[in-house]
């Protein structure tokens, strides 16, 4: 798709931006090796002082930057702030325990002497990540900090409706004092991820979006066999137990299903309520989403964002009526949300069978599915019976039966009595078809770095 900035509120084309040429492509790729060169041998203190720096930035011209989500996929300002401060607080993180995370690992081996066999972390190369639009900055801080921290060097192809957000991240890369090819930002078309991947210089591929992207991705880093890792989509279960605080429970849910307006991989999709509780749940849910208030992303009062543009508002439509045609039942709530711009109307899926095509889909917008269970057992049943395996929650009012039951659900996330959450220090993956790897804390550093073997033998020692 072409590069362009078009505002979901208002659905106007604000700017439009050139296909990078294939020249652009392999000059940037010479440029990020370059750097990759000297940039491994720098200390650990001055990956550290750029990475403060860019958080600092970050903090300092927050609402500035947040304004630029806002436009161009339609985040109410207040989430898109928060989105700013998240990405420095991953910054800071690694700027903070990156050199401990990268610490050798002394490793015990029979013959040995004790600390004579180690693991030495050392960067790869150049790297390239395929990031989405729903979270700009947060997506791209995920890998470029620790990657960056680690000694690599990174290429960024983002999703074609956030250029501005790519490029203004670029720019605070640059003015935190990153020397040129470190971060580049490329406005490649699709077929281009094929010349950057194939090219021998880079050494390993990020991406995070949908199964097909990420099957595409994978595909061309295994035939040129180089590793990658993939953070994909999501179906999170969210289970109310009979024991739950029903209340508390429905008011997460309507938090967890409607943040960014629904866009969210780990949003609470699929609801999964217990008999006993369910109708006292689903009332208060249907309040709680009745009162969100759809507008201008940039009003403080707005709690529901348009989606990020009128395509995905229109495919979201399609596969609710999709859902309908084989059986399901869509009940719309709240007051009409605006006519213009890519608005989408809050609504609760029932009556959802196994052999509904909408069982298995991720709806990645404000559409809730809602299942009735009897009883624990019922209910990890169907958190388990999907594609995705990525987050889910679990709401008990008994830590150990919530622990239990979190032990059952077959994804890399669960929360109990939260929906799924995001935070600097916590590692986020998942299984299944929403992915693998990991990415944040030392699991997310250790995906594109060597752990080089260094042993030293006692020369007059055994083989
Ligand atoms: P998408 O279409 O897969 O786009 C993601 C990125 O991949 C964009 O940069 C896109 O570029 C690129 N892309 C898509 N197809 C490609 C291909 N064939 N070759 C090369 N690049 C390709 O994703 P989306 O639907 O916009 O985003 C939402 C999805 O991401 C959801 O499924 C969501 O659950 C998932 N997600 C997962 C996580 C996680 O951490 N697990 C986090 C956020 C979102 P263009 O824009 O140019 O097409």
């Amino acid at each position: 798709m072409a590069y362009a900035t078009i505002n979901p509120f208002t659905n106007k084309v604000v700017k439009t931006y050139p296909t990078a040429t294939d020249e652009d492509i392999t000059a940037a790729i010479a440029r990020a090796h370059e750097t990759f060169l000297t940039w491994r041998k720098t200390p650990y203190e001055e990956r550290s002082a750029l990475l403060s720096r860019v958080a600092a930035i970050l903090r300092e011209r927050k609402t500035e930057f947040a304004g630029v989500l806002t436009l161009e996929m339609g985040k109410v300002l207040r989430e898109a702030e928060a989105e700013v401060e998240l990405s420095a607080k991953i910054a800071e993180y690694y700027a903070d325990y990156g050199a401990e995370l990268l610490l050798p690992r002394v490793i015990p081996s029979k013959g040995y002497k004790p600390g004579d066999v180690e693991l030495v972390s050392q960067p790869l190369g150049v790297l390239f990540t395929v990031e989405p639009w729903n979270f700009p900055y947060y997506q791209i801080v995920r890998v470029a900090a620790p990657q960056i921290f680690a000694g690599n060097t990174v290429l960024l192809k983002h999703a074609s409706n956030v250029p501005q957000s790519a490029a203004t991240f670029e720019a605070i890369m640059k003015e935190a004092g990153a020397p040129e090819g470190l971060f580049t930002n490329l406005y490649a078309s699709h077929a281009q991820t094929e010349l950057i991947i194939n090219d021998p210089r880079v050494r390993g591929v990020a991406l995070t979006g949908s199964e097909d992207a990420g099957a595409a991705i994978a595909a061309l880093a295994s035939k040129a066999l180089k590793k990658s890792t993939l953070e994909l989509g999501g179906s999170d279960a969210f289970i109310i137990l009979d024991d739950a605080d029903v209340d508390k429970a429905a008011d997460w849910a309507v938090v967890g299903r409607h943040w960014n307006a629904g866009q969210v991989c780990v949003s609470s999709k699929r609801i999964i309520v217990d008999d006993s509780v369910y109708d006292r749940f689903v009332q208060r849910y249907r309040e709680g989403v009745a009162a969100l208030k759809a507008g201008d992303p940039l009003d403080p009062a707005t709690t529901l964002a348009p989606l990020s543009s009128q395509g995905a508002a229109d495919q979201l439509a399609a596969q609710v009526k999709e859902a309908v045609e084989h059986g399901a039942r869509a009940e719309t709530l709240g007051a009409p949300v605006p006519a213009a711009g890519a608005f989408f109307q809050p609504t609760i899926l029932t009556n959802v069978d196994r052999d509904n095509p909408a069982y298995t889909q991720e709806f990645f917008g404000p559409v809730t599915q809602l299942f009735r269970v009897s009883g624990e057992e019922e209910a990890i049943k169907i958190a388990n019976d999907s594609p995705y395996g990525l987050g889910g929650s679990v709401f008990t009012q008994d830590e150990r039966r919530g622990r239990r039951v979190a032990a059952e659900i077959d994804t890399g996330m669960v929360y109990i009595n939260q929906p799924t959450k995001v935070a600097a220090d916590i590692p986020f993956g998942g299984v299944k078809h929403s992915g693998y790897g990991h990415e944040l804390i030392d699991l997310g550093i250790h995906e594109f770095v060597n752990q080089k073997v260094v042993a030293v033998a006692d020369i007059d020692g055994e083989f």
